[in-house]
């Protein structure tokens, strides 16, 4: 879809983009190109898509032979891919809000990807939702603005580095990202965006119920980074157990949160749960 195409459908349609919705829609068809190849889609993959919009992507999923399920939450654009894509029997669509359809409706997506250009404003929260949930997706291939990007990649000591970055890598490898400018989106946003890519473990490094404790623990030491992480812990557990495995594991009693690395996060959670 061209932007110029766009815009005609936009004004014949009397849409008005909303910005709360993050409504910034992808007509660049060498990066919409570059995100399905950095997606793997093989023919028949199962492909989740959040925000749809006008379905640039969408429809370059298709050509690429995948099963996209669309989840889009504005009326008018369902309303529009329903009647212009609608009658793919391999699409999918459902108008509804995806952060609450993830929280309300458990679903099994192991064997799915997630390809989406995500609006800014429930951008890191889908996809943390995602990545808690157990049986999460296989591969997620998400655009969002820059910052975010670089916070879900960051390494400890990096002023990115916190809970955002912990609780999709204890699940997800850091893959393949790439830029994209501002100016391939209509409305060009004020930012730049990154395309990432997140490819699932493949041995996970906690079971169900040490991913609880490991959030917790993550979520108190990051309360308030220049505090010392053991500190902050002492509001959950004894000083005295904490003492004895902050020393078994190596780590200063001084340390604080965003020197711990995923390793040793894993490894507190493990030593906290015994
Ligand atoms: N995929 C299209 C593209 O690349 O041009 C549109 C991407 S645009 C950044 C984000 C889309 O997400 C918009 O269509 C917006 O209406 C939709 N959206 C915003 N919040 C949503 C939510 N909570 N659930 C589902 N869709 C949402």
């Amino acid at each position: 879809m061209k932007l110029t195409e766009m815009k005609q459908i936009l004004t014949a349609g009397q849409i008005h983009l909303t910005k709360s919705l993050g409504q910034n829609f992808l007509h660049d068809h060498n990066q919409l190109g570059r995100i399905v190849d950095a997606a793997q889609v093989q023919d028949n993959d199962q492909v989740l898509e959040i925000g749809p919009g006008l379905g640039p992507l969408t429809k370059f999923l298709l050509d690429a032979g995948a099963k996209v399920f669309a989840i889009e939450k504005d009326r008018r654009l369902y309303e529009f891919l329903r009647e212009h894509l609608g009658d793919n029997p391999k699409l999918r669509l459902l108008h509804a809000d995806a952060l609450k359809h993830l929280r309300e409706q458990p679903t099994d997506w192991s064997e799915w990807k997630l390809v989406a250009n995500l609006p800014y404003s429930v951008a890191s929260t889908v996809l943390v939702e995602l990545a808690k949930s157990q049986s999460c997706p296989s591969r997620l291939v998400a655009t969002l603005q820059i910052e975010v990007a670089q916070r879900l990649m960051a390494s400890a000591a990096h002023g990115d580095y916190g809970i955002l970055t912990l609780l999709m890598q204890v699940r997800y490898e850091a893959g393949e990202w790439f830029k994209i400018p501002a100016s391939c989106f209509f409305p060009v946003p004020d930012v730049d965006s990154a395309c990432v890519v997140f490819v699932r473990r493949k041995t996970p490094l906690l079971g169900r119920s040490q991913s609880l404790i490991f959030e917790k623990i993550v979520k108190r030491g990051f309360s308030q980074r220049r505090k010392m992480l053991m500190k902050l812990l002492k509001q959950d557990w004894p000083a005295e157990v904490l003492e004895r495995v902050f020393q078994e594991l190596g780590l200063s009693p001084t340390i604080r949160a965003e020197r711990v690395t995923l390793e040793q996060f894993v490894q507190l959670t493990q030593a906290l749960d015994s």
